[in-house]
């Protein structure tokens, strides 16, 4: 699993100030920075879209999406290569599903992965499949996911993560397609989530200390 090129961000970014933003009132004093805005990441995605296509396109697909967080990012994917499909002589059939993976407890990664719902994969057999993630932390959970996918024998697996985190016991497993390679932080928005918190925000933003207690469960 090698991966493209990516947009990097460095260790010592320290994102935007959030008042040159809007957010949701209700998470004022919870977050930290604006860390890649909205529109940043919708642009990354179109492009990312665009690869897909180049590598893909022709071939039927089935997306995988990866529950609760990778919503957002699937559905923007989906979206744009929709547009291309419509917008060039090649197109890509599609087809959407979706897996549930639970693993985090605060900021804090567990070591029991549950994958919710949709065990039986055995659509996927023979099948092109794009697996649609938003973040890879130590890869812990790609890999799991990887493995239960090929035990379905695809024809061919490829791997979207929308971000990529720098960690220094990472796996070395990593997505095919990378929006943004970042440090080692606890990020929300954009559907990522702490304790379900942050979903409902559209940046990328990094949370604070006391928006880690106000929500720690
Ligand atoms: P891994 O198995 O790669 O260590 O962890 C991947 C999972 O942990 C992701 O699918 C995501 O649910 C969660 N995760 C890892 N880092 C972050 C983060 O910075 N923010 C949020 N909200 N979730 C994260």
């Amino acid at each position: 699993w090698s991966s493209s090129s990516s947009v990097r961000i460095n260790d010592d970014w320290p994102g935007y100030s959030l008042e040159l933003f809007n957010y949701p009132k209700h998470y004022s004093g919870d977050l930290e920075c604006v860390y890649i805005p909205h529109g940043v990441i919708m642009d990354r995605t179109e492009r990312l879209a665009r690869n897909i296509m180049g590598d893909l396109g022709d071939h039927d697909i089935v997306v995988l999406c990866v529950l609760k967080a990778g919503y957002q990012f699937c559905a923007d994917l989906v979206e744009r290569i929709k547009a291309l499909s419509r917008n060039s002589d090649h197109t890509l059939p599609m087809s959407v599903n979706f897996i549930r993976l639970k693993s985090y407890v605060n900021d804090q990664s567990t070591e029991d992965l549950h994958i919710v719902g949709a065990e039986d994969l055995s659509f996927l057999t023979g099948k092109n499949v794009l697996i649609v993630e938003a973040i890879v932390d130590t890869g812990k959970t790609m890999k799991t996911l990887l493995k239960h996918v090929e035990a379905f024998r695809p024809k061919m697996i490829k791997v979207a993560g929308l971000l990529v985190k720098r960690v220094p016991n990472s796996s070395g497993c990593l997505p095919d397609y990378v929006g943004f390679e970042i440090p080692n932080r606890f990020v929300v928005g954009y559907a990522l989530d702490y304790n379900e918190y942050f979903r409902d925000l559209n940046h990328i933003c990094v949370i604070s200390e006391s928006g880690k207690l106000k929500y720690k469960v």
